[in-house]
């Protein structure tokens, strides 16, 4: 039976975005902001073009300077958040780099790169956060991991980092109950946006993985991060939402059976 009330969907008043000048962050931030929520859209690059076309639109929105790996940086963010909004209820933990490199190929460099923005980046964050959410009366996180934070990916700075972000998010989830906030995480498979350029080879391949014979659109995505952040979802924290078209629990076999035809038996 129809219930209105059941039909009806809140999501917190002021969300913070990292990474949000572009990609899925950009989109997260225009489809929160198309539902009444006030985006603090945050990013290295400037996110002044995306906050200009949500105002356009009717919405609100305020850009921030942020680097994830600095923990001053996000000391700053919170400031003004706290002072110009208030509270801040939810935060999507986005910003993320990616080389797709082999185990002995992989520079220091890019490993230390890859593991201060993609994982230290979401801890400084929490911890920048976390009492603002707590004085906001709770709130939502969700931090953006990847399959390659599920499986042997191989590439090591990049699965390491997003095993790190599936495990931090379940701790944090511990920690953070007892101020009314949620820590999930969302593992997409593969999405188009700039982080997978030059790699057409690469996708092309792996997509004989994927069930569903094609990459994400951004607002599958979306659509993932919105539930978690939103009163559909409130009994859930620590959880893991993947988010990859059946390319982890099926691509294997997926990929045997297209190539073994009718020579099953
Ligand atoms: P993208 O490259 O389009 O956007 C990433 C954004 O992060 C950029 O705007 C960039 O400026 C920003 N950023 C980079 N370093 C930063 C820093 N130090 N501080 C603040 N911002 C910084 O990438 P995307 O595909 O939209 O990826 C978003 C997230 O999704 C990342 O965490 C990525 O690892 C994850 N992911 C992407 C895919 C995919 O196939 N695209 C799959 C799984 C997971």
């Amino acid at each position: 039976m129809f219930d209105p009330v059941l039909e009806t969907v809140t999501y917190p008043s002021v969300v913070l975005i990292t990474g949000a000048a572009a990609g899925m962050g950009a989109n997260h931030s225009r489809v929160l902001a198309a539902r009444g929520v006030h985006v603090c859209l945050a990013d290295v690059a400037d996110t002044s073009a995306v906050v200009e076309e949500i105002e356009t639109a009717g919405g609100s929105a305020s850009a921030h300077t942020l680097d994830v790996a600095d923990p001053a940086s996000w000391s700053r963010v919170v400031d003004e958040i706290r002072s110009h909004k208030g509270i801040l209820d939810g935060l999507v933990n986005n910003a993320g780099i990616s080389r797709r490199l082999e185990f002995m190929d992989t520079p220091d460099d890019v490993w230390e790169a890859t593991m201060r923005i993609n994982l230290f980046g979401p801890f400084y964050g929490m911890k920048a956060v976390a009492p603002l959410m707590r004085d906001s009366g709770g709130g939502s996180i969700v931090n953006i991991s990847s399959i390659s934070g599920q499986i042997g990916y191989f590439s090591p700075a990049y699965s390491s980092s997003k095993w790190g972000v599936r495990g931090l998010s379940k701790s944090a989830a511990g920690n953070f109950a007892k101020w009314g906030i949620r820590v999930n995480s969302v593992h997409p498979g593969l999405v188009g946006t700039s982080l997978l350029g030059g790699a057409d080879a690469f996708v092309g391949a792996a997509l004989e993985s994927v069930p569903f014979g094609r990459m994400a659109t951004v607002d599958e995505v979306t659509d993932a991060v919105m539930f978690l952040l939103s009163d559909r979802s409130t009994y859930m924290t620590g959880s893991e939402v993947t988010v990859d078209g059946g390319m982890t629990s099926n691509g294997l076999y997926h990929r045997i059976i297209a190539e073994t035809g009718d020579q099953l038996s």
